[in-house]
């Protein structure tokens, strides 16, 4: 069942465990995904890059989304990943999204409260609720990181934007990682107690080493995202499957063990987070 951002994440925060999002980009990606949840009884975000939304993608991958989310037995959110403006969470909203993240990370404080808050508001007209980021969470490829949030300016934050939850800079990093990454788990856990416990996200999931997220996750992460693994999974299957002389070239049977191997890595992060069996 479709569910919005504000109850999925409740149910990580009642249980102490985390909700996977992962990143969506076709239909075979939505069913893998699906497959995975269904399998584990997980509850999961699907999202989706905000340029999906600029381009013509996101007029056709909604639909399939909020399907999948309607055809579920476990809760699904549907979730804008790192809007930049109004243009992306309005249109995504337009489409049936049930969470919004709007990604001002890179403003200055004050105009990334008040872009957020203006975001805020318009969603709570129609019970859908935002993630924001405070400490920009930069790519694998740059030299170095920015500062990582603190607790008293998340605090800040916090209480004038109204956000849900709140993705934090604390080593992690997008794309895909030449050296395992550190997290600064007490940071995570100081912004916690200083937030009232507000709701943590994690972004750039993908290739931190599992005994990292599992900190990271019993400090207070409620959401984790994993984007980079999604693709590699699917199109390292893809390439492969090339090469096999049996394939099938109709498109529909070639994409049946992508679309498991997609599923086989949800499954995998599902379980790390702890989030299987808790849609039961
Ligand atoms: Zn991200």
């Amino acid at each position: 069942m479709l569910v919005n951002l504000k109850d999925i994440i409740a149910m990580a925060e009642s249980g102490n465990y985390c909700i996977p999002a992962f990143n969506v980009y076709n239909m075979e990606t939505v069913m893998g995904v699906l497959k995975a949840a269904e399998e584990t009884k997980a509850p999961i975000i699907m999202q989706v890059y905000p340029r999906l939304m600029k381009e013509e993608t996101g007029y056709f991958l909604s639909p399939v989304i909020l399907a999948a989310a309607a055809k579920a037995s476990v809760p699904v959110c549907f979730h804008l990943d790192h809007g930049p403006s109004t243009l992306e969470t309005t249109r995504c909203l337009r489409y049936g999204a049930t969470g919004i993240m709007l990604d001002g990370s890179t403003l200055p404080l004050e105009e990334n409260i008040a872009l957020t808050k203006s975001v805020v508001d318009t969603c709570k007209y129609v019970n859908v609720q935002v993630e924001g980021e405070l400490g920009h969470i930069g790519t694998t490829k740059d030299s170095e990181f920015d500062e990582f949030t603190s607790p008293e300016s998340a605090k800040y934050f916090v209480e004038q934007t109204g956000v849900t939850c709140l993705a934090v800079a604390v080593g992690t990093a997008h794309g895909k990682y030449t050296k395992p990454p550190k997290l600064d788990i007490e940071r995570i856990k100081e912004i916690r107690k200083a937030t009232n416990n507000t709701a943590l996200v994690l972004h750039g999931g993908s290739g931190v080493p599992d005994e990292e997220i599992k900190k990271a996750v019993a400090a207070g992460v409620r959401k984790m995202n994993f984007a980079t693994d999604i693709c590699y999974a699917f199109l390292d299957c893809c390439l492969e499957e090339l090469q096999n002389p049996e394939r099938s070239v109709a498109i529909d049977n070639f994409m049946k063990k992508p679309i498991d191997a997609v599923k086989d890595f949800c499954i995998s992060r599902i379980k790390l987070v702890g989030a299987d069996g808790k849609a039961e």
